[in-house]
């Protein structure tokens, strides 16, 4: 097989600086206390790199610059907000090998999938909001009876705070502050403190593209330490948070008491259903792909299969040789297709699902046990098939690692309860040959997204949002996202 990549040159200075500092008002900055933390490798363990951590008092710094940039910000045309989001999309372009690479180290994900999806899409996603908002007609005149003049107008908030998980670090950054800052808005961003590499890199990617002072900041720190900042600092107008349900819910309820406007993307359970009529061989591959993705750190991905009883025992034959396949290797390997999973604790939660699900009475179909291959130090585990009740609290829960569990239907309506009987409401998908049935099951299942003959479909213009604890305040990826961060101001004159 192929070798271990290297590092670039680039990638290796970035890496190799005794502290990353954060990037602040225009400035790379170690911190009021010189406090720092360690990134790690989840490949081997090892340390991977050393970052200035934020605390609240460097986020509060942060706020106010990012406040006092906005005076300008949002006098810019969009024109010239779209003109720095292109040379910003041109420097990813330039440097996507190094971005490619960080994501690999990481997050763990293989490195051609952050080459082929993550990295691309991220630049696509600049450009998108580049055209959207020169197209978008911020101002509109109106004609109204009785009225002289009157006009309705679109106006960014001001600081919007980020809050980002550490699954697709990147990308989730892209698509979070591409609209705020093409409406107008500044942006304080907390990436992940497991994975802030990459969006360390995209700071000085934005500042090399000339973007002003102010304009877009990056604090790595504690969720609880610099994310509360944005949901209490008066100056921070819009929070957006990328995350688990668990934690969605005490930003939202922070936002709430401060009466602040707040997005929520948040966990899935993704269910798919596969009918008596679906291609099987094109279900088992599509649905072992959805599993190992990002070794199935995905929160639209599908983790609840139900399949018609009629084609069970084909499909699993089928799914379980399409995983026999999967090279399960670090993400710096060209021929990677499942890295480890993100950390210790990741490990210790999909593993401790696992023994509960099987504790609870469920049948294990395929995995289950750990990897021990003495070349895997790092934190690897076998995609893991379980088989049940849907009690069980694999079926119920979302347990966030290469792991699915399989139920049985006979008819559609049965299905789709199982679909809806959890509070997710992110995605699913349905697989069938039949394409009316497919578009009516579509429509009764209660999410974000429904998916049809695949899991895991993305585009621009297409919104990706969700529903009950999934998230709430409109998704991303459509011009609706670019609105939402504008507030409406009319202005009349009988
Ligand atoms: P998490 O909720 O633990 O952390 C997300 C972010 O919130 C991190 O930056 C963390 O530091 C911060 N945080 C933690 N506690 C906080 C607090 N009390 N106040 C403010 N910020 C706090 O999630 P995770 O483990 O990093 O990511 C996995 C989760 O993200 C999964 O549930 C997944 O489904 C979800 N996710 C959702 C989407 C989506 O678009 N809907 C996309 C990716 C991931």
């Amino acid at each position: 097989g192929k070798v271990m990549i290297e590092t670039t040159a680039k990638v290796q200075a970035f890496i190799g600086q005794s502290h990353i500092p954060f990037y602040s008002n225009g400035a790379w900055v170690t911190g009021s206390t010189g406090k720092s933390m360690t990134v790690e490798n989840p490949a081997d363990k090892s340390r991977l790199a050393t970052i200035s951590e934020a605390l609240a008092s460097d986020a509060e710094q942060a706020i106010e610059g990012a406040h006092a940039a906005f005076s300008s910000w949002q006098e810019t045309s969009p024109a010239e907000r779209a003109a720095l989001l292109r040379k910003l999309a041109d420097l990813c372009e330039r440097d996507a090998e190094e971005l490619s690479q960080l994501e690999a180290l990481d997050v763990g994900k293989p490195v051609e999938n952050a080459r082929g999806f993550d990295v691309p899409f991220g630049i696509e996603c600049l450009r998108y909001f580049a055209d959207l908002c020169e197209k978008e007609e911020f101002e509109t005149p109106l004609t109204l009876d009785g009225m002289k003049q009157a006009r309705k107008v679109r106006l960014p908030y001001g600081v919007v705070g980020f809050i980002f998980p550490w699954n697709f670090p990147l990308t989730l950054c892209q698509w979070g502050i591409a609209p705020a800052l093409a409406a107008g808005n500044t942006v304080v961003v907390k990436p992940s403190e497991v994975t802030p590499l990459s969006t360390l890199y995209l700071a000085k990617l934005a500042e090399e593209a000339g973007f002003p002072a102010g304009v877009i900041n990056v604090l790595p720190g504690e969720g609880p330490e610099v994310g509360s900042v944005f949901t209490q600092h008066p100056k921070v107008r819009f929070v957006s948070f990328t995350g688990s349900s668990r934690v969605g819910r005490l930003i939202g309820e922070a936002c709430g008491a401060n009466l602040k406007p707040v997005k929520l993307e948040l966990g899935g359970k993704g269910a798919s259903i596969l009918c008596d009529d679906a291609n099987i061989s094109a279900a088992a591959a599509g649905l072992a792909g959805a599993i190992t993705l990002n070794t199935g750190q995905v929160c639209c991905t599908a983790t609840r299969w139900i399949v018609h009883e009629s084609v069970a025992s084909e499909f699993i034959e089928q799914v379980k040789a399409e995983l026999d396949k999967v090279l399960i290797k670090a993400g710096m390997n060209e021929d990677s297709q499942m890295g480890p999973l993100v950390s210790e604790r990741q490990l210790n939660t999909v593993n401790g699902y696992i023994q509960q699900g099987q504790e609870q009475g469920a049948e294990i179909v395929y995995g289950g046990q750990p990897l021990s291959d003495a070349e895997r130090s790092g934190y690897y585990v076998c995609p893991t098939l379980l088989m049940g009740s849907e009690e069980n609290i694999c079926f119920r829960e979302e347990v966030f690692g290469p792991v699915a569990y399989i139920t049985t239907f006979k008819d559609d309506a049965d299905a789709l309860r199982q679909v809806n009987s959890l509070d997710y409401g992110l995605a699913n998908s349905v697989w069938t040959t039949n394409n009316d049935r497919a578009i009516s099951i579509a429509k009764k299942m209660v999410s974000g997204n429904s998916w049809v003959n695949a899991h895991n479909v993305f585009a621009y213009g297409l919104p990706y949002g969700a529903c009950s604890a999934s998230g709430m305040g409109g998704g991303v990826n459509s011009r609706e996202t670019m609105l939402d961060y504008t507030r409406n101001l009319s202005i009349a004159e009988p």
